[in-house]
């Protein structure tokens, strides 16, 4: 299975751990970050060797293209602690992938799995006193890589940083959140880069986002940006529709973001016999079955809360409840999927990788 080669990395520790100062319990997520962080950066066509060396701001150019023409990438995933001490990552090879479609889009160049994967087994090794055990403790894993080339010219750089930090998290539960339906503004267009992991989406995303908070929303419901009748994602997050006992999403498209948690709970919920439909769901169709009583639940899924419930969505004017269920299908799926990243349940998909 894991077949990168271990790049030859060089590593510079930090001369004190900053561990002991962290308050684990009381954790705002993203905030804190471990001691060291892998740097590597690529310039005249190719990729330099990688260093691992103490977390600390570094200078870039004032032109560099990152801030003048946005080109951003990211990815988000966790490595898990298990009952008998173990680290694991989950699906790392999803991350790369997409990570690497995203670099193609913006045209930047793909990152090497020997750098990727390598690179980020050996940090999380070094790091491993930061992976807390207990369900729901985790090590958020951020790698990114930004555009270092300078000059405004307006063409892709010829030199990047591709990067990993890490930060320690605790299970968050956001609250059940009301939603409201976008009937304007879209999070991505056909032909546009909502594919993508890309910085631009979400800086695009945040006006909406802070009219919709105003309005007492804690979302956005993304609709497709030609008509809005298809719902898409909950803000950055997938979306996921109970009606009756059939669960729904929508198929991912150039406007939807190909989620790990997504489609590892769509495996999941075949595996256990819950009705799975992979379709878009029209506006007209929810309201009619929150209308009639259909409409069970719905829920955001992605890596950071794993899944979001949704108690509630606002659509021209009218605000929709939905009653609350004794079991819910997203804790039940929410549960199973947890259980396999902290090795709590066999893991018959081969999804979790040892670090
Ligand atoms: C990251 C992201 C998701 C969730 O993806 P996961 O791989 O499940 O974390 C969903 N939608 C958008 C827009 C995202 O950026």
């Amino acid at each position: 299975m894991n077949t990168e080669n271990t790049p030859e990395i060089d590593i510079i520790k930090a001369s004190q751990s900053k561990i002991s100062q962290v308050d684990f319990d009381n954790l705002t997520f993203g905030n804190t970050f471990t001691d060291h962080m892998l740097v590597c950066d690529f310039k005249e066509g190719q990729w330099q060797k990688p260093v691992i060396k103490p977390y600390e701001p570094f200078l870039i150019d004032p032109s560099a293209k990152v801030f003048h023409y946005g080109q951003a990438i990211f990815e988000g995933m966790k490595a898990y602690r298990d009952a008998n001490n173990q680290v694991w990552l989950f699906r790392p090879d999803q991350n790369m992938d997409r990570f690497n479609k995203s670099a193609t889009r913006l045209a930047m160049p793909e990152v090497p799995k020997d750098i990727f994967i390598g690179g980020l087994k050996q940090l999380v090794a070094l790091e491993e006193q930061w992976v807390k055990g207990g369900k729901g403790n985790s090590l958020y894993i951020r790698p990114f890589m930004i555009a270092v080339g300078s000059g405004v010219i307006a063409q892709p750089s010829t030199q990047y940083r591709f990067m990993i930090i890490l930060s320690p998290a605790k299970s968050y539960y956001s609250g059940e959140v009301k939603v409201i339906i976008a009937e304007h503004y879209s999070r991505a267009a056909n032909g546009g880069i909502g594919a993508a992991k890309a910085a631009g989406n979400y800086s695009a995303q945040f006006y909406p986002t802070k009219l919709a908070n105003e309005q007492g929303f804690q979302q956005i419901i993304w609709t497709d940006d030609a008509t809005h009748t298809k719902l898409e994602e909950a803000g950055t997050m997938n979306v996921f529709f109970r009606i009756n006992d059939t669960l729904i999403t929508a198929p991912t498209s150039e406007r939807i973001l190909d989620g790990v948690t997504r489609k590892s709970l769509l495996d999941i919920a075949q595996k256990e016999g819950i009705q799975v439909d992979v379709r878009s769901l029209t506006v007209d169709e929810l309201v009619k079955a929150a209308q009639d009583g259909s409409l069970k639940e719905m829920f955001g899924a992605g890596t950071a809360a794993v899944v979001s419930p949704i108690k509630g969505f606002q659509y021209q004017e009218h605000y929709y409840e939905l009653t609350p269920q004794d079991q819910p299908m997203a804790l039940f799926l929410k549960e199973k999927l947890t259980n396999i990243q902290y090795k709590l349940e066999d893991d018959p998909f081969g999804w979790t990788v040892h670090v």
